[in-house]
């Protein structure tokens, strides 16, 4: 294994990388790109219009939103959703982000294979997509029921939900689908020892309750999502 092979998990790839084409403003690892144009067209075929809303996300953007979070900039929520006072206490501030955020450098959406997704058609003229369960069990329901019948029957061309209820402390995300050969290759490279070196030079909100408690956030976070 190359250190580059290592480090792309991490998300230190450039979107400028020929790795990347980019599909309605987002950037999708083009290893992915024919399967996610068959599953657009077999979508098609029953009226959804497969749009993506996010795809590779680089460490630097993820680490960016993780510390607006922690400083305020950015609302915090709570597991309802609901918008929540800032805590004191550093480690509790890391778990109150971690609910709706994912941890620098092991966010799903470093790997290239994993693509927020929703139904163009079903987006009322100028609607801002917010990625809410509401939306996936209001507006976007039929697609999200389409992409279900097509996972369970095998005809969703390698794509697959990751964050579903009962796997690890993620909130479930009806609308983050990855394409699993491609993302296993990627993981095949991480390392939590990388990881944890990454943080240790990283100017990071909360390093020392990462630092502490790293291994129980694998478990948690990070290796229930390794499938
Ligand atoms: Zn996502």
């Amino acid at each position: 294994m190359t250190d580059n092979a290592m480090m792309d998990c991490f998300g230190f790839r450039s979107v400028e990388s020929s790795d990347f084409v980019n599909v309605d403003g987002c950037f999708v690892d083009k290893e992915v790109l024919p399967f996610y144009n068959k599953l657009k067209e077999r979508l098609a075929e029953d009226g959804f219009a497969l749009r993506l809303e996010s795809g590779y996300r680089p460490f630097e953007r993820q680490l960016s939103i993780w510390n607006r979070k922690a400083s305020g900039e950015l609302k915090l929520l709570d597991a309802n959703g609901v918008p929540m006072e800032r805590p004191a206490d550093e480690e509790k501030l890391m778990y109150v982000i971690l609910t709706w955020s994912a941890l620098p450098g092991a966010s799903r959406h470093h790997l290239g294979s994993d693509l927020d997704v929703v139904d163009g058609n079903a987006c009322p003229e100028g609607y801002e997509v917010q990625l809410t369960p509401a939306e996936c069990n209001g507006m976007f329901a039929p697609f999200h029921q389409k992409l279900t019948q097509l996972m369970d029957s095998g005809d969703a061309f390698g794509f697959s939900r990751v964050f579903v209820p009962g796997r690890g402390k993620i909130q479930p995300e009806q609308w983050h689908i990855a394409h699993l050969p491609t993302s296993r290759k990627r993981l095949e490279n991480f390392s939590l020892t990388e990881l944890r070196r990454i943080y240790e030079r990283t100017d990071i909100a909360c390093k020392s309750a990462l630092l502490d408690n790293l291994d129980r956030l694998a478990e948690d976070y990070i290796y229930p999502y390794f499938i």
